[in-house]
C-alpha cells in the first residue's frame, strides 16, 4: 500500500486525543500534515466557522474577585485552525492546541471535536434553568 494521497494514516501529535476517522491533505492540520502542536491546550465552543479552515472558539473562565469574594466571569475568543479531516461545525465544544503563528491571529490549531456542547463542563456558559425562569406577575 502506498502512503500517498488523502488516506495517509493519521500520525501520533503527541496528545491524548482521538484521532480524526476521515484524511485530509491540509499542510496545516497536526494529523495529516507537518503542523507540530505543543503548549497550552485549551477546550472550548466554536462560535462561528465563517472562514475557510479557521474556526472562533470560545472559552469562559471563572476568575476571582477578592474584593467581593466572588467568581465573575470572564471570556475569551481564539481564532483556531480548523482541519479539514475534524470538519468541526459551529456549536461543537473542541480541545485547541497552541501552535506555531499560522497567521496573526491564528496560534492555535482544533486537535478534537468533543461533540456537541450540549452538556457543558461544570461552572461553565448556561445558567441553571431555575435562574433565567421569568419573574412572576407582581398583582396590581
Ligand atoms: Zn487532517
Amino acid at each position: 500500500m502506498s502512503a500517498s494521497g488523502p488516506s495517509r494514516r493519521a500520525r501520533d501529535i503527541g496528545l491524548d486525543v482521538r484521532a480524526p476517522r476521515t484524511s485530509c491533505d491540509d499542510r496545516h492540520c497536526p494529523f495529516h500534515g507537518r503542523l507540530p502542536v505543543r503548549g497550552q491546550v485549551l477546550e472550548g465552543t466554536v462560535v462561528s466557522v465563517a472562514m475557510q479552515r479557521t474556526a472562533v472558539v470560545e472559552r469562559t473562565l471563572l476568575t476571582y474577585v477578592p474584593k467581593f469574594e466572588r467568581y465573575e466571569k470572564r471570556r475569551r475568543r481564539y481564532l483556531a485552525h480548523s482541519p479539514p479531516c475534524l470538519g468541526v461545525p459551529a456549536g461543537h465544544r473542541v480541545r485547541i492546541a497552541e501552535t506555531r503563528p499560522l497567521s496573526k491571529l491564528v496560534t492555535f490549531c482544533i486537535v478534537e471535536d468533543l461533540g456537541e456542547a450540549a452538556h457543558r463542563a461544570a461552572g461553565e456558559e448556561a445558567a441553571p434553568v431555575s435562574e433565567v425562569a421569568p419573574p412572576k406577575p407582581e398583582a396590581a
